[in-house]
């Protein structure tokens, strides 16, 4: 049986009279790496934050393991196990590393994440901990934000633009670490630019065009060419 971790039913949702997302529907089952690719202005974004509790759909429903949280405030699901590292990497820049996890954890769930664990997940930030946030490079950013997203001992790890901008060196650890992830029983949705990348440890991928799911299969049903029509809306 499988069993099915998140579900979105016909949710749209609208920036004031702006429609972003319409009528999307999809389930994500547990330990799957769920990808969203796409042109910039799709749709995946909001999406993510609307899984998150940051934006609420006019219509439709999100459910979390068969119960709809439309009405959770996004503390509310972190608590439940949905944790979003949200695109551009917002790390607190004024606190240490240290305390940008510490403050991860707050509001979370209980779990085998922990700052030690965090830093073997990423040795890159053990020598940063007193480091002040602001003063990381980009790809050390990232790492952080991931680890103060798992610090809350999400299920549901919600990724936005992963790996943009970031060193190849930097991004292969977070792909690893993202494989990583789904083997120890986290499921994983995560939007990305790169799409070859992201399709070689996708289980399945969705593409947004103008708030509507314009493609969806597994990668190895899906040509190039049928991915890259469905990318440019041709
Ligand atoms: P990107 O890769 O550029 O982030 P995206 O696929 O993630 O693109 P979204 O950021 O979700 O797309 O944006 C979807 C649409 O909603 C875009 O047309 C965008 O301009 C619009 N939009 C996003 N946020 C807001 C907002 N706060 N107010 C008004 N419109 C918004």
């Amino acid at each position: 049986m499988s069993n099915v971790v998140l579900e979105l039913k016909d949710v749209d949702v609208f920036y004031g009279d702006f429609q972003a997302l319409f009528k999307v529907s999809f389930k994500v089952e547990e330990g799957m790496t769920f990808a969203f690719i796409g042109a910039n202005g799709g749709g995946k974004s909001t999406l993510l934050r609307t899984i998150a509790g940051l934006q609420r759909p006019s219509s439709g429903h999100v459910l979390f393991h068969g119960e709809p949280v439309d009405q959770f405030p996004a503390h509310k699901r972190v608590g439940m196990g949905i944790a979003l590292v949200p695109e551009g990497r917002r790390v607190f820049p004024s606190l240490t590393v240290r305390e940008n996890l510490v403050i991860g954890a707050y509001g979370g769930r209980k779990g085998d994440w922990n700052i030690e664990s965090v830093t073997e997940l990423f040795p890159l930030l053990k020598p940063l901990m007193k480091r002040q946030a602001s003063s990381l490079s980009g790809g050390e950013q990232q790492a952080l934000a991931i680890g103060r997203a798992l610090m809350s001992n999400p299920e549901l790890l919600l990724l936005d633009e992963v790996s943009l901008g970031l060193a190849p060196v930097v991004i292969k650890r977070i792909y690893e670490a993202m494989v990583l992830l789904v083997g120890s029983g986290h499921t994983i949705l995560v939007v990305e630019q790169d799409v070859q990348h992201v399709l070689t440890v996708a289980d399945y991928v969705a593409c947004f065009l103008e708030g509507k799911v314009a493609l969806e299969g597994k990668p190895a049903d899906l040509t190039s060419e049928a991915i890259t029509a469905a990318y440019f809306g041709m």
